[in-house]
């Protein structure tokens, strides 16, 4: 058992490390899985967030970008009317001056030619460089020779439209751009230069003003990179340049973005630029992304919130989802194990392993139980495979007698909560093996079940238990057979909730037939009677000799005590039948049943037999052939006389027993020849206690032997007194009983008495009742023979109620033959009583024995026995038995009747 055990367990453990090697990696790769799906939806979100920001930037960009395209385009084309106006204006005085030789400035300004708000100045240089008209210079020595750009004109590098960088004004100190044409004279030769000069704000004024914001720009810029003028969106002219380096404006037109390295104020634009159509400049134009982006902003802050909000709920969803599968794969991992673990426990196990669950009907009644698992062992003990047996029910499974039986086990188990125990598998249960241990646990709505094969062990115990439990003379089981299996019957009757009866059967009379036949003879018998009892129960029941003439029946699955009755009544019947034993002599027994009931009678293999043996000692009680069942009023009279037992023990301690005394004397001369001993028990409560009342009990209890050696010796040391006292003694004859003899040492006794009390030994005499004598025991022999040899004469008490002959006495050398009041009593009107004592008187005669009547009582019956010639009688008649102190007077008158001429004149004396 123990090593099945560590075998199963060595496999668990085996299991589980396996087990825990790929789940640990299963489990781990499902853990991660969420953190893992969590990243890849994060980066989508992300990337997605990225791009939609990306995409709404660049739209945004473009969109930006086509604007300040569209600006410079616009402003471009308003550039083109301003400096065409300009351009006109030069060429109108150009034209003038040539055709009409020259012009009057101061006379067109008067005339209205130039407004004053106009915030054009028109001047002209002579040939030399000399201002010589100004619609708003003083004209004094303004010379501008050294101009780079006079000096241009002068040597006739300019053709058209000279548009100069912007300078400061000859007579201020704003800064101003200049636009100057030559002048020729007829004959095509120099002659000056007229200049139309601007303030920058002219050229940066534009009519889409509003559509710049704070960082915007427009600017002019000549095509060689000279910027003439610009404007910001915060409505400042400004005069230096809008780059820190001056980007390739290519083409007549175009747009890019710039970052903020290429502006001063470190802010990233988007620049457009386009040729002012028909003069070397470009209009530029640039947005700020600040300002554009401004839109964006919002919305891409709710982008990224929306991102950031998506990404905290991943990574919650991530931990949340990884401590839930954890924990999920944990558990999972657990049952698993649990599962495997259980089933390779099972599967691999030398045990079977069933699981039921009950079946109930409608109002909650167990009405059966259904098959859900099992191992291949557990299928293999039903004789059949597991897919085969997983889903039966128990009433396929059972039927008849054993299904009811089975299913109160099953039902007790579920009430209890455990069962186990051994079981003899009986024929029509399905296990197909014969021994089992089982053990049923309830385990939720059902029972799990554990069988286990013991037939091997059960039938090696059992060839060991056949020697060591049966009884060698009659192959009985016996009483250490017995004392483990009722045990065993008692709890099946319980489990069953069937009833059980013990059956004790003891042999009335069988000692004697041991002790008259000898042993051999005895052994025939109980051989005989055993077989008898067999014959008259059922084979399930079971018949136990427990030893000398006692035998237990138990009867199992007893249906009413009147089975029992029937049982108790053919035992009986069938002992009583005369056993031809000895050679073909027949014999009677009688036999005495006595009954005691499970569960009522008590709950427990000892308290049924101690019930049984007392139910048979009170049947032995009312008489022979008797059964009783046991009453509880029984145990209380078995109480009481081992009370008795215990008082006569003390009585013996203490000497609470006197001796009557009892003449015997001659038939025809009433002469005093001898005195019976006949022990009292001065009980100090009940008084006067007779001898049948204890004798028994000495004899059973073995306290007789005790009593006898007190009597033995009151009784010589009596006489030793009397004799001393000087009275003429007779013998005194002492009762011994059988049990002292086989005992031993009774001649020892004797002889110490004699030699303690110095009495003669024809003063004692020994009276031995007739079984005794017959008894083949050496012992008993022996101490007769010992007896004797003292010189101690021999008396056959109560003859006639034993089974001797007359012929074995004499054998014995018997002195005395008393015959027992029983056929004195039949003198008195029986004529068979009369041949039959007279018969057993002459015999007597003739083997020269001599013969005492006891019991006589009446004078017929005297007169009877002396006309047989009986030697002596005892009786009422004479005498009843008499305390001590009564007798001297019965020694002093010597004679208790006096002989009459006629047998009805005797004299009794009282
Ligand atoms: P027993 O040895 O046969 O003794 C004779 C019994 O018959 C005595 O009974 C006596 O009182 C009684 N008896 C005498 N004459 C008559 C009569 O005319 N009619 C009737 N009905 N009975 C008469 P007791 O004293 O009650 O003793 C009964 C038995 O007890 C004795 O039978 C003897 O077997 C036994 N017993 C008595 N004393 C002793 C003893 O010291 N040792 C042993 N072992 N047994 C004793
Ligand atoms: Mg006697
Ligand atoms: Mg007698």
């Amino acid at each position: 058992m123990h090593k099945l055990i560590s075998e199963n367990v060595r496999r668990v453990q085996l299991v589980r490390q396996e087990w825990k090697k790929s789940s640990y990696a299963i489990s781990r790769a499902r853990v991660l899985a969420w953190p893992g799906i969590c990243v890849v939806i994060g980066a989508v979100v992300w990337g997605v967030t990225v791009t939609r920001i990306e995409a709404e930037r660049s739209l945004l960009n473009d969109a930006a970008l086509q604007e300040a395209g569209s600006l410079a385009k616009a402003y471009s084309a308003q550039l083109t009317r301003s400096v065409e106006q300009l351009d006109q204006i030069t060429l109108n005085l150009q034209y003038f001056w040539e055709t009409a030789g020259g012009l009057n400035l101061e006379e067109q300004m008067r005339r209205g030619l130039y407004a004053k708000s106009s915030q054009l100045r028109v001047t002209l240089f002579d040939s030399r460089g000399h201002l010589s008209q100004s619609t708003s210079l003083r004209v004094g020595d303004i010379y501008i020779h050294d101009r780079d750009w006079f000096q241009q004109h002068m040597m006739g590098r300019v053709d058209g439209l000279r548009i100069n960088k912007p300078e400061i004004a000859l007579q201020s100190d704003a800064k101003v751009v200049r636009f100057t044409r030559s002048l020729a004279d007829r004959n095509r030769s120099f002659a000056g230069v007229i200049s139309v000069i601007v303030e920058p704000q002219y050229l940066a004024s534009f009519t889409d003003q509003e559509s710049l914001s704070r960082n915007d720009f427009i600017a002019l810029y000549r095509n060689d990179g000279e910027m003439l003028a610009s404007k910001s969106g915060k409505g400042t002219v400004d005069a230096s340049s809008m780059f820190t380096t001056l980007p390739a404006f290519q083409g007549t037109s175009g747009s890019m973005p710039l970052s903020g390295s290429w502006f001063p104020d470190s802010e990233p634009r988007v620049v457009a630029w386009h040729a002012v159509e028909g003069y070397p400049l470009l209009s530029v134009v640039g947005l700020s992304e600040q300002a554009y982006l401004e839109p964006f902003k919002s919305m891409r802050e709710d982008y990224l919130r929306f991102a950031f909000a998506a990404s905290a709920f991943l990574i919650f969803t991530a931990v949340f989802g990884m401590a839930f599968t954890a924990g999920l794969a944990w558990r999972k991992k657990q049952a698993e194990e649990l599962r495997k673990a259980y089933h390779l426990a099972i599967d691999g196990a030398r045990e079977g392993f069933y699981m039921v669950r009950a079946i109930y009907d409608g109002r909650s009644n167990l009405i059966d139980f259904a098959l859900v698992d099992c191992n291949e062992r557990g299928a293999s003990l039903v004789g059949t495979t597991k897919d085969r047996l997983i889903g039966t029910r128990f009433s396929q499974l059972f039927t008849g007698n054993e299904a009811s039986r089975a299913f109160a086990v099953f039902q007790n188990a579920m009430e209890a909560g455990f069962y186990e125990a051994e079981m003899k598998v009986p024929p029509e249960n399905p296990l197909k093996v014969n021994w089992v241990y089982q053990k049923l646990v309830r385990s939720g709505n059902g029972l799990a079940i554990t069988v286990r094969d013991i037939s091997e062990t059960k039938e090696h115990e059992e060839t060991l238990a056949s020697v060591a439990n049966s009884d060698e003379l009659t192959s009985l089981p016996n009483r250490h057979w017995l004392m483990h299996y009722l045990p065993l019957a008692v709890e099946k009757a319980r489990v069953t909730g069937s009833m059980l009866a013990v059956m004790f059967v003891d042999l009335d009379d069988f000692k004697i037939i041991n002790d008259t036949l000898g042993h051999a003879a005895g052994d025939e018998l109980l051989q005989a009677a055993a077989g008898r009892i067999r014959s008259v129960v059922r084979p399930t029941d079971h018949v136990v000799r427990l030893g000398g003439d006692e035998f237990t029946v138990i009867l199992e699955q007893v249906t009413s005590s009147d089975d029992v009755v029937r049982v108790a009544d053919r035992i009986i019947s069938t002992l009583h039948e005369p056993f031809l034993i000895a050679g073909g002599s027949s014999h009677v027994v009688y036999g005495s049943v006595g009954v005691s009931l499970f569960p009522e009678d008590g709950a427990d293999a000892k308290t049924l037999l101690k019930h049984a043996d007392i139910a048979m000692y009170a049947a032995k009680g009312s008489g022979k052939r008797h059964y009783c069942f046991f009453e509880e009023r029984l145990s209380e009279r078995l109480l009481s006389r081992m009370k008795n037992e215990k008082a006569l023990q003390q009585a013996i301690t203490f000497d609470e027993f006197e001796l009557y005394y009892q003449p015997r004397v001659d038939t025809y001369s009433g002469e005093l020849r001898s005195m019976e001993a006949l022990v009292r028990w001065r009980h100090p409560e009940r008084g006067m206690v007779p001898p049948m009342d204890f004798i028994p009990i000495a004899e059973e209890t073995g306290l007789i032997v005790a009593l006898g050696e007190l009597v033995a010796r009151k009784a010589c040391r009596q006489l030793a007194a009397w004799k001393a006292a000087g009275m003429r003694v007779v013998p005194v004859s002492i009762n011994v009983s059988p049990r002292q003899f086989s005992q031993g040492g009774l001649s020892a006794l004797f002889a110490s008495c004699l030699l303690e009390t110095g009495l003669d030994s024809s003063l004692v005499e020994i009276e031995v009742t007739e079984t005794c004598m017959m008894s083949e025991d050496s012992i008993v022999a022996e101490e007769l023979a010992e007896i004797e040899s003292l010189g101690i004469k021999l008396l056959v008490d109560d003859f006639g109620t034993g089974y001797s002959s007359l012929a074995q006495l004499q054998r014995l050398d018997m002195d005395v033959l008393k015959i027992d009041k029983a056929f004195t009593a039949q003198l008195d009107d029986s004529k068979e009583g009369e041949a039959l004592v007279m018969a057993v008187i002459s015999m007597a005669h003739v083997l020269g024995m001599s013969v005492v009547a006891e019991g006589v009582e009446t004078r017929q019956q005297l007169q009877v026995l002396q006309a047989l010639s009986c030697n002596e009688v005892q009786g009422y008649l004479i005498s009843r038995p008499v305390p001590a102190e009564e007798v001297p007077h019965i020694l002093d008158r010597r004679f208790l009747f006096t002989p009459a001429a006629s047998a009805r004149d005797e004299e009794f004396v009282r």
